[in-house]
This record gives structure tokens, sequence and C-alpha cells, in this order.
């Protein structure tokens, strides 16, 4: 796969691209991650790549022509288009789903914004996919391009070693992940639970997919709507329901 990032700050990634899973991913060559200073392609003496809004009002727009121009310069003679993911607070909500999705592409161009917004023709014309890292705002897109790469890459191919397998990881199965402990099996007297000592993997497995499901019903209900569970756990996580409205039923009752 092959990451472009178009930005003005370039210097931001350096830590980002050479460290951990994406330093590695980079070595092995399974991704190339460039950043780019989009202020290259500014088509004036100035370097001018924003300029004041059409009918007044605060803040500095992107223009449009840098950023056409870097893209077009990244794609090669007659080379497929990436797509290009504009990173921006009005974006569809950033989910592993569209983390999964994007890392099926070849080739993928982010771009970075800065100041109040983009000259409304990148989106229209230029951008693939919009995408915010969630409702609040940052004071430029670096920080979410990192979030969301990151998040691409680590579902490569070998971009994971065993012990960081992203297959149980939260969301990737529906469901939030079950908890971990490690040694010691006593910490200042809390135990770990016995299942998990036990050395009966299926009983583990058991445990740690009830777990999860658990841990999903108390923190993010809403996903058990969609998440694939069998007859049998739909069954149990019914039980589980009608035993919480009990305990809340009688606590609500010792009160009055
Ligand atoms: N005036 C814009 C608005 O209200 O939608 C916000 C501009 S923000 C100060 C500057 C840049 O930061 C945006 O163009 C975008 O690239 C990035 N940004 C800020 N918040 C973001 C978020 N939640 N998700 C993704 N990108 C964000």
């Amino acid at each position: 796969m092959r990451i472009d990032v178009l930005t003005l700050f370039p210097e931001m990634f350096e830590g980002v691209f050479g460290a951990s899973i994406l330093g590695k991913a980079r070595e092995k060559g399974i991704v190339s991650l460039n950043a780019v200073n989009f202020r290259d392609y500014a088509n004036n003496k100035h370097n001018t790549v924003d300029d004041y809004p059409y009918g007044g009002g605060g803040g500095m727009v992107l223009k449009p022509e840098p950023l056409f121009a870097a893209v077009e310069d990244l794609v090669p003679e007659g080379g497929a288009k990436p797509r290009v993911v504009l990173l921006c607070p009005q974006g569809e909500p950033y989910t592993q789903r569209k983390a999964e999705e994007l890392s099926a592409s070849e080739h993928l161009v982010f771009v970075c914004g800065h100041y109040e917004g983009y000259d409304e023709r990148i989106r229209q014309h230029l951008v693939t996919d919009e995408i915010s890292v969630g409702d609040y705002v940052l004071t430029g897109g670096e920080l979410p391009a990192m979030v969301v790469i990151d998040s691409i890459v680590r579902l490569l191919p070998g971009a994971l070693g065993n012990e960081n397998s992203a297959v149980t990881d939260s969301f990737s199965t529906g469901l939030l992940e079950h908890p971990h402990y490690t040694r010691p099996a006593v910490f200042r007297g809390w135990e770990v639970p016995e299942v998990l000592t036990s050395g009966h993997h299926a009983n583990v497995e058991t445990w740690r997919r009830q777990q999860s499901i658990l841990r999903t019903l108390e923190r993010r209900p809403e996903l058990l709507e969609t998440a694939e569970l069998s007859k049998k756990e739909r069954l149990w996580l019914a039980e589980r329901i009608k035993e919480r409205e009990l305990q809340a039923q009688s606590a609500s009752d010792a009160e009055k």
C-alpha cells in the first residue's frame, strides 16, 4: 500500500511514521508512507496556499490549485486514481469498518486542512471520502490523519506480530474486547478470574466471549444490535439483561 499525506506540516509525521508498528511496516516494505508539503505546489510567488473567503467573514480558506496540483503530481501517468481522503469535522464519523474498507486500497492520499476551511470545489471535485475523528474541532487535519493511518496500517497483512493480533480487537468482532490479565495471579489481594488459570482452553474461550458481550452491554449497548451473536449467545444475553433489570428493580424498591 502507498499512503501520501498532503500537509503544511510534514515534520509532524516524522516521529509517527518512524516508530512502532508504522515504522516496522514501513521497514518491511508493507507500506510506503510519505508526507508532502502542498505549499510546494503553490502557483504564486509568495507560496500562499490560502486566501480570504468570498463574501467576507473571518478565517482563511485553502485554495484549490495547490491541492489539485499535488494530487495530480502523485498519480503516475495513466495510473489508477487513488482514494483521496479529506480530514474534516463535517465528514463521516470514523469507524473500524471504514478502516477495514480503506485498508483494501492500493493508494490513499490524505488531505490535512488548516485555517477556517477548504474551497468547496476541493470537496466536490477532488476528494472521494471525508472523515471526521469525532465531534470536536482540532487545529489541523494532521492528528486525525495519523489516527486514521495508524488504524489502517495495523490491518495490513504482516504489519502486526502474532502477539498483537487485530482479530479480537474491539469493533473487529462487532463487540468490545474481553478483559485481560497477566501475572501475578494475585496482586494486592485482587485475584485473576479462576477460569484463566485453569488451563481449560474451551472454558477460557467461552468466558472471554461472554465477557466481551457483557462489556459491550455495559459500555456500548447499541453495538449489540448489529453484532454477530449465535442463537445461544442471544438467549444467554437476554437472561443477563433480565437479571440486571430485576437487580435494578429490587435496588429501587429497597430505596423507597
Ligand atoms: N471551520 C471548520 C468547521 O467548522 O468545520 C473547522 C476547521 S479546523 C479549525 C481546521 C482543520 O482541522 C480542518 O480542515 C480539518 O482538516 C481538521 N480537523 C479539525 N477537526 C477535525 C475532526 N474532528 N476530524 C477530522 N479533521 C478535523
